[in-house]
């Protein structure tokens, strides 16, 4: 079959892989929570030297990207943050009951929704609150997702302080027409100053986000922001494939197929970025993921260690994911 042949072919939605089997295979009415808590409870016991994961969903975005698949809560209303974060402490201590003693975190991600919503203030609240019942692994590592349009300088020095080293930041595309399109806006000048100043506070590692196969994305519009990210030169960056699902995600309704670029020209579009990093001098680690060659995600690649959960590519190995708030998803080996 010819390249054009399995593009059609193939060119369907599919789960995210992120486990497999992938989420909407599982057989959920073959597990319950009592069996859960006592998986929770064995790998931990199991694997108690090695520490845990902990992921943190947190929902809030004030506006809605009309292309976004995650789990999230458009609102404008600050006042979710306090609740929410009680919530989440609430959740953190039932788990804390169940392990039994501190547990030694190595990894703790959190994402969204935009983490950047919360006020710093806040996010200061919920981190000392989780780390207060943990013991933390000196080769811990905690990244945030971030909006480069809502990330202040105060939450970048609040978050580093705590502990966090990296950092992701959505970008998607910078051409003006696919940013109205998904009403997703940061200019170039923007995130390079935000990542300038990530940089400057001593994160250790910056991601991007980029997407190709968006409503009005064009192969000069992607090589334009292809360019400029390449300039920004992050450590990481994921170059994902736009899912189109409206029926599952209403708010793709407002462009419509004829809007995207069809399956030859999104292949295009995904061999231009892919070649375009290659060139630049990122490595392929695989799954839409490209690193620098000093990046501890390529040298996990080179030494077959790299590791996939639920948060993504990880060099750190645990056998326990603990996922707090709406829709994460935890993960346990025995
Ligand atoms: S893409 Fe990110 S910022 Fe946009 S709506 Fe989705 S979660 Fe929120």
């Amino acid at each position: 079959m010819d390249t054009l042949a399995l593009l059609k072919k193939y060119n369907v939605a599919a789960p995210r892989y992120t486990s497999y089997p992938t989420v909407p295979f599982w057989e959920t009415d073959k597990f319950n929570q009592e069996q859960w808590l006592i998986s929770v409870k064995n790998t931990f016991e199991d694997y108690k030297s090695e520490g845990i994961s902990l992921y943190i969903h947190l929902p809030f975005c004030e506006n809605l990207c009309t292309y976004c698949g995650c789990n999230t809560r458009i609102t404008k209303n600050h006042g979710v943050e306090q609740p929410y974060i009680n919530a989440l402490l609430k959740e953190w201590d039932m788990y804390l009951n169940v392990l039994g003693t501190k547990p030694k975190l190595k990894e703790l991600h959190l994402g969204g929704g935009t983490p950047t919503f919360f006020s710093a203030a806040n996010l200061q609240k919920l981190i000392n609150g989780i780390l207060e019942q943990c013991e933390i692994a000196p080769d811990a590592e905690f990244s945030f997702e971030a909006h480069p349009d809502n990330t202040t300088k105060e939450h970048l020095v609040t978050l580093h302080q705590l502990g966090f080293n990296r950092l992701s930041f959505g970008i998607q595309d910078f051409d003006p027409k696919v940013q109205l399109m998904i009403n997703r806006f940061q200019t170039p000048q923007q995130v390079e100053n935000i990542t300038a100043l990530a940089r400057n506070i001593g994160y250790t590692s910056v991601n991007f986000d980029l997407i190709y196969g968006l409503p009005f994305q064009t192969v000069d519009g992607l090589t334009e922001t292809l360019k400029k990210v390449i300039k920004m030169n992050p450590d990481r960056i994921a170059f994902y494939s736009y899912a189109h699902v409206p029926w599952l995600k209403p708010g793709q309704r407002r462009y419509t197929e004829k809007d995207l670029p069809d399956s030859e020209s999104k292949f295009d579009l995904c061999n231009l970025g892919k070649n375009a990093l290659i060139e630049a001098g990122y490595e392929d680690i695989g799954m839409d993921h490209f690193a620098r060659r000093h990046d501890s995600l390529f040298t996990a690649a080179q030494k077959n260690e790299l590791h996939r959960n639920f948060m993504g590519y990880t060099h750190q190995h645990t056998q326990l994911l603990i996922g707090l708030g709406v829709s994460s998803i935890s993960d346990s080996y025995t």
